[in-house]
């Protein structure tokens, strides 16, 4: 039985924030439990916003309600972390003690010319609500990133009817889905008319306010610039601690930090593996999978499950798609049944390891099933 009397303190209020809180109710712990959240919205989801809410208001996420689990609320960011007192101070001026703490302050999109005016990213509400309305009085998109938050920018400015242009140094999605599947996605993309240009360098957004964007000297006019080029994990307000890293925060398999009783989870973590494996996976079920473990950490109990789950799922112009197994895929799949080109496809990858990668590319598939698949390779 984790000890009541133990106060956990959660920093961050999205996924992983969330997760941990309502792990640790359903792990039994009765004691004090305090979260510390920055983002004035609220908790809610963010896959909605570049599906859905840049379409329309209707598509903006609900919000989650956290009534049910008691927890103490002060909504205002934390900015610094003493962790020989064992408090976290906030913004506001509050002190707030804890016994065991969980890191879940996630990442901010990175953006390439935060000095100027008219670069626009898509991480928060704010951010989409923004967007949404720049776009509704603009008549041209150019997107830099192909990767999935910028092929969904690219896909709702499509919905909209607006042209799109995609820059990228690489063919779309090509890191994480290898170049069976990235020609796929911009076979889709072409027959959608939607532009995707292959730049030699790193495009840059061009003018101040931003007009359009630079493409290996070339300036293209675009009345809405979108950088989706990767996020930073927020841990600078953790500096003078040994937490603070630009690579995110570090945490092993149960998630625990370098320092006693902190554990983290979601996009601000940095793996470091028990067998030399270091990396980030800012995903969603990854973030679900190390909430779930960090909380377990913080109470002194087992874990439930993995801290990882290799669950992921983008959308091309209107194409779900849903991936169980390790990425980057490489080379041509083992088997396909169904057709890429109508979208309603499933593939399959047999690494030379012995695990399998299963993609519903279009087609209707439960998670369940796909993760079924995947598993009876092993
Ligand atoms: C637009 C979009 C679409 C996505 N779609 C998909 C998808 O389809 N599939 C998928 O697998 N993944 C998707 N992702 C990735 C997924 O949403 C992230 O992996 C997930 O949100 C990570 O959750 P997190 O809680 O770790 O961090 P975040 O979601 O970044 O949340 C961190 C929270 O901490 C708060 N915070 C930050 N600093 C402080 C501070 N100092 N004090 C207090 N609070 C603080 C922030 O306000 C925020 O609420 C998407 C991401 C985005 C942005």
């Amino acid at each position: 039985m984790p000890d009541g009397n133990r106060r956990v303190v959660v920093v961050g209020d999205s996924v992983a924030g969330v997760t941990a809180l309502r792990e640790l109710r359903a792990l039994g712990h009765t004691g004090p439990v305090a979260l510390i959240a920055a983002d004035p919205d609220g908790c809610y989801p963010r896959p909605p916003l570049s599906k859905k809410a840049l379409v329309d208001a209707a598509g903006d996420p609900e919000g989650w309600s956290l009534a049910d689990l008691e927890v103490d609320v002060t909504r205002s960011a934390a900015v610094g972390l003493d962790s020989e007192r064992r408090i976290v101070h906030t913004e506001g001026g509050h002190s707030v003690h804890y016994d065991a703490l969980v890191l879940a302050t996630g990442a901010r999109a990175r953006r390439l010319a935060p000095e100027r005016e008219g670069e626009f990213v898509v991480r928060t509400m704010r951010d989409a609500t923004a967007l949404r309305e720049r776009l509704s009085a603009a008549s041209s998109v150019a997107v830099i990133g192909a990767g999935f938050l910028g092929l969904e920018v690219a896909g709702a400015a499509h919905r909209r009817g607006l042209p799109v242009t995609v820059v990228d140094t690489e063919p779309p999605l090509m890191r994480m889905l290898g170049p069976f599947l990235s020609e796929a996605v911009a076979a889709r993309l072409r027959a959608a008319s939607v532009d995707v240009v292959r730049a030699t360098s790193p495009a840059v957004p061009s003018g101040d306010p931003i007009e359009g964007i630079t493409v290996d000297g070339v300036d293209i006019r675009a009345d809405v610039v979108v950088s989706c080029v990767g996020e930073v994990p927020n841990c600078e307000w953790l500096s003078g601690t040994a937490l603070a890293d630009p690579r995110g925060i570090a945490v092993d398999e149960r998630c625990a930090t370098s320092v006693p009783d902190v554990f983290a989870a979601g996009d601000v973590t940095h793996r470091r593996g028990a067998d030399g494996t270091r990396g980030r996976n800012p995903f969603w079920s990854h973030a679900v999978a190390q909430a779930k473990v960090a909380a377990a950490g913080a109470l002194g109990l087992e874990p439930r499950c993995a801290p990882h789950d290799d669950y992921f799922w983008t959308d091309i112009l209107g194409a779900p798609v849903k991936i169980v197994g390790p990425l980057p895929l490489v080379g041509e799949p083992t088997r396909i049944a169904g057709s890429l080109e109508d979208a309603s496809a499933v593939l399959e990858w047999d690494h030379e390891d012995g695990r399998r990668t299963v993609v519903a590319f279009g087609a209707k598939k439960a998670v369940g099933w796909l993760r079924r698949r995947a598993a009876d390779a092993e």
